[in-house]
Protein backbone atom coordinates (compact mmCIF):
# COMPACT_ATOMS: atom_id res chain seq x y z
CA UNK A 1 0.00 0.00 0.00
CA UNK A 2 1.38 3.61 -0.63
CA UNK A 3 1.16 6.34 1.42
CA UNK A 4 2.24 10.21 0.83
CA UNK A 5 2.89 12.72 3.05
CA UNK A 6 3.27 16.04 0.74
CA UNK A 7 5.27 18.99 3.35
CA UNK A 8 5.59 22.38 1.36
CA UNK A 9 6.76 25.49 2.37
CA UNK A 10 9.68 28.02 2.45
CA UNK A 11 13.38 27.79 3.23
CA UNK A 12 14.48 26.94 6.49
CA UNK A 13 10.63 26.80 7.74
CA UNK A 14 11.75 23.51 9.50
CA UNK A 15 10.34 21.45 6.81
CA UNK A 16 12.94 19.23 6.46
CA UNK A 17 13.95 18.28 10.14
CA UNK A 18 9.87 17.67 9.65
CA UNK A 19 10.03 15.94 7.39
CA UNK A 20 13.20 13.65 8.36
CA UNK A 21 11.37 12.84 11.40
CA UNK A 22 8.11 11.85 9.95
CA UNK A 23 9.42 9.58 7.89
CA UNK A 24 11.36 7.69 10.55
CA UNK A 25 8.34 7.89 12.63
CA UNK A 26 5.86 6.11 10.05
CA UNK A 27 8.81 4.31 8.62
CA UNK A 28 8.30 5.85 5.37
CA UNK A 29 11.18 6.67 2.40
CA UNK A 30 11.67 10.66 2.39
CA UNK A 31 12.78 12.44 -0.71
CA UNK A 32 14.10 16.18 -0.28
CA UNK A 33 13.19 17.68 -3.82
CA UNK A 34 15.13 20.79 -3.08
CA UNK A 35 18.22 18.45 -3.57
CA UNK A 36 16.73 17.98 -7.33
CA UNK A 37 16.43 21.54 -7.77
CA UNK A 38 19.80 22.07 -6.50
CA UNK A 39 21.78 19.45 -8.11
CA UNK A 40 20.82 20.69 -11.98
CA UNK A 41 21.43 24.75 -10.15
CA UNK A 42 24.64 23.43 -9.58
CA UNK A 43 25.14 21.83 -12.89
CA UNK A 44 23.83 25.33 -14.79
CA UNK A 45 26.86 27.35 -12.68
CA UNK A 46 29.36 24.47 -13.94
CA UNK A 47 28.04 25.68 -17.52
CA UNK A 48 25.42 23.14 -18.61
CA UNK A 49 22.28 24.48 -19.80
CA UNK A 50 19.26 24.15 -17.26
CA UNK A 51 16.78 21.77 -19.12
CA UNK A 52 19.37 19.38 -20.36
CA UNK A 53 20.89 19.09 -17.16
CA UNK A 54 17.30 18.45 -15.28
CA UNK A 55 16.64 15.53 -18.48
CA UNK A 56 19.90 14.09 -17.80
CA UNK A 57 19.25 13.70 -14.16
CA UNK A 58 20.66 10.71 -12.26
CA UNK A 59 21.40 9.40 -8.60
CA UNK A 60 24.98 10.04 -8.81
CA UNK A 61 24.17 14.27 -9.41
CA UNK A 62 22.48 13.56 -5.50
CA UNK A 63 25.23 11.13 -4.10
CA UNK A 64 27.02 14.16 -2.25
CA UNK A 65 24.10 16.62 -0.87
CA UNK A 66 26.41 18.57 1.14
CA UNK A 67 28.28 19.88 -2.07
CA UNK A 68 24.62 21.64 -2.79
CA UNK A 69 24.10 23.28 0.66
CA UNK A 70 25.95 26.37 0.04
CA UNK A 71 23.67 29.46 -0.45
CA UNK A 72 25.34 30.17 -4.33
CA UNK A 73 24.08 26.61 -5.34
CA UNK A 74 20.22 27.77 -3.49
CA UNK A 75 20.13 30.85 -5.52
CA UNK A 76 21.02 28.92 -8.71
CA UNK A 77 18.42 26.44 -7.67
CA UNK A 78 15.52 28.66 -7.05
CA UNK A 79 16.49 30.23 -10.53
CA UNK A 80 15.99 26.73 -12.68
CA UNK A 81 12.99 25.82 -11.19
CA UNK A 82 11.46 28.67 -12.32
CA UNK A 83 12.30 27.29 -16.01
CA UNK A 84 9.28 25.42 -16.90
CA UNK A 85 11.49 22.71 -19.07
CA UNK A 86 13.05 21.92 -15.79
CA UNK A 87 9.95 21.51 -13.73
CA UNK A 88 8.27 18.90 -15.86
CA UNK A 89 11.81 16.97 -16.72
CA UNK A 90 11.70 15.94 -12.31
CA UNK A 91 7.83 14.94 -12.61
CA UNK A 92 7.76 11.82 -13.12
CA UNK A 93 10.69 10.54 -10.93
CA UNK A 94 9.34 12.12 -7.94
CA UNK A 95 5.29 10.83 -8.72
CA UNK A 96 7.40 7.45 -8.98
CA UNK A 97 8.77 8.07 -5.47
CA UNK A 98 5.78 9.53 -4.31
CA UNK A 99 4.04 5.57 -4.82
CA UNK A 100 6.74 3.49 -3.71
CA UNK A 101 5.63 0.57 -1.79
CA UNK A 102 5.97 1.32 1.53
CA UNK A 103 4.80 4.95 1.09
CA UNK A 104 7.12 8.42 1.29
CA UNK A 105 7.80 11.86 2.97
CA UNK A 106 7.97 14.33 -0.17
CA UNK A 107 8.97 17.76 0.80
CA UNK A 108 9.34 21.10 -1.51
CA UNK A 109 7.39 23.85 -2.55
CA UNK A 110 4.51 22.54 -5.02
CA UNK A 111 4.54 18.93 -4.11
CA UNK A 112 0.90 19.00 -2.23
CA UNK A 113 -0.31 21.35 -4.84
CA UNK A 114 1.31 20.15 -8.56
CA UNK A 115 3.32 16.86 -7.86
CA UNK A 116 0.92 15.04 -5.67
CA UNK A 117 -1.91 16.77 -5.39
CA UNK A 118 -3.88 13.08 -3.84
CA UNK A 119 -1.47 12.82 -1.17
CA UNK A 120 -2.96 11.61 1.63
CA UNK A 121 -1.55 13.81 4.11
CA UNK A 122 -0.10 17.00 3.35
CA UNK A 123 1.39 20.20 5.64
CA UNK A 124 2.83 23.48 5.09
CA UNK A 125 5.43 24.30 6.90
CA UNK A 126 6.38 28.13 7.70
CA UNK A 127 8.18 30.45 9.90
CA UNK A 128 9.27 34.54 9.74
CA UNK A 129 11.40 35.02 7.61
CA UNK A 130 14.04 36.79 10.81
CA UNK A 131 13.65 33.19 12.27
CA UNK A 132 14.08 31.13 9.05
CA UNK A 133 17.40 33.28 8.64
CA UNK A 134 18.53 33.06 11.97
CA UNK A 135 17.88 29.23 11.88
CA UNK A 136 20.00 28.82 8.36
CA UNK A 137 22.79 31.25 9.52
CA UNK A 138 23.36 29.63 12.12
CA UNK A 139 22.95 26.13 10.16
CA UNK A 140 25.89 27.57 8.00
CA UNK A 141 28.37 28.56 10.22
CA UNK A 142 27.94 25.55 11.91
CA UNK A 143 29.31 23.76 8.78
CA UNK A 144 32.16 26.20 8.11
CA UNK A 145 30.71 28.44 6.03
CA UNK A 146 31.39 32.75 6.59
CA UNK A 147 28.34 34.37 6.02
CA UNK A 148 26.42 37.27 8.05
CA UNK A 149 22.70 36.95 9.48
CA UNK A 150 21.65 40.16 6.72
CA UNK A 151 23.27 38.08 3.68
CA UNK A 152 21.20 35.08 4.64
CA UNK A 153 18.14 36.73 5.24
CA UNK A 154 18.10 39.04 1.82
CA UNK A 155 18.85 34.98 0.46
CA UNK A 156 15.77 34.10 2.11
CA UNK A 157 13.63 36.89 0.94
CA UNK A 158 14.56 37.19 -2.59
CA UNK A 159 13.92 33.37 -3.23
CA UNK A 160 11.06 33.36 -1.13
CA UNK A 161 9.82 35.91 -3.98
CA UNK A 162 11.04 33.83 -6.60
CA UNK A 163 9.76 30.78 -5.38
CA UNK A 164 6.25 32.35 -4.56
CA UNK A 165 6.06 34.35 -7.46
CA UNK A 166 6.89 32.18 -10.67
CA UNK A 167 4.18 30.95 -12.66
CA UNK A 168 5.45 27.45 -13.10
CA UNK A 169 4.30 25.60 -9.92
CA UNK A 170 4.39 28.35 -7.44
CA UNK A 171 4.85 27.88 -4.00
CA UNK A 172 1.87 27.39 -2.22
CA UNK A 173 -0.25 25.86 0.59
CA UNK A 174 -2.84 23.46 -1.02
CA UNK A 175 -6.33 23.71 0.40
CA UNK A 176 -6.68 20.70 2.27
CA UNK A 177 -2.55 21.29 4.03
CA UNK A 178 -2.55 21.83 7.39
CA UNK A 179 -0.58 24.60 8.68
CA UNK A 180 2.27 24.78 10.85
CA UNK A 181 4.34 27.57 12.06
CA UNK A 182 7.36 26.71 13.96
CA UNK A 183 8.08 30.49 14.38
CA UNK A 184 7.76 29.81 18.09
CA UNK A 185 8.09 25.77 18.30
CA UNK A 186 10.71 23.74 19.27
CA UNK A 187 11.89 20.92 17.51
CA UNK A 188 9.93 18.52 19.39
CA UNK A 189 6.95 20.31 19.43
CA UNK A 190 7.10 20.99 15.48
CA UNK A 191 7.63 17.69 15.08
CA UNK A 192 4.79 16.43 17.25
CA UNK A 193 2.17 18.27 15.83
CA UNK A 194 3.58 16.94 12.28
CA UNK A 195 3.27 13.89 13.43
CA UNK A 196 -0.55 14.26 14.88
CA UNK A 197 -1.44 16.23 11.58
CA UNK A 198 -0.17 12.80 9.72
CA UNK A 199 -2.30 10.49 12.18
CA UNK A 200 -5.35 12.32 12.06
CA UNK A 201 -5.34 11.82 8.13
CA UNK A 202 -4.05 7.81 8.36
CA UNK A 203 -7.30 7.22 10.27
CA UNK A 204 -9.42 8.65 8.14
O1 LIG B 1 14.18 23.26 -0.30
P1 LIG B 1 15.44 23.92 -0.81
O2 LIG B 1 15.75 25.22 -0.15
O3 LIG B 1 16.60 22.98 -0.83
O4 LIG B 1 15.12 24.24 -2.34
C1 LIG B 1 16.01 24.97 -3.17
C2 LIG B 1 15.20 25.67 -4.25
O5 LIG B 1 14.62 24.68 -5.11
C3 LIG B 1 14.02 26.48 -3.76
O6 LIG B 1 14.37 27.82 -3.47
C4 LIG B 1 13.03 26.40 -4.90
O7 LIG B 1 13.26 27.40 -5.85
C5 LIG B 1 13.34 25.08 -5.56
N1 LIG B 1 12.34 24.04 -5.29
C6 LIG B 1 11.17 24.06 -6.02
N2 LIG B 1 10.26 23.06 -5.88
C7 LIG B 1 10.46 22.07 -5.01
C8 LIG B 1 11.63 22.07 -4.20
C9 LIG B 1 12.56 23.08 -4.36
O8 LIG B 1 10.95 24.96 -6.83
N3 LIG B 1 9.56 21.09 -4.91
Amino acid sequence: MSFTVAIDGPAASGKGTISRAVAAHFGLGHLDTGLLYRAVGKRMLDGEAPAEAAATLTADHLADPDSLRGPDVAQAASKVAAIPEVRAALVDFQRAYARRAGGAVLDGRDIGTVICPNAEAKLFVTASPEVRAGRRHAELLERGLETTYEAVLADVQERDARDAGRSAAPMAMADDAVLIDTSTLSIEEAVAAAIAAVEARRRR
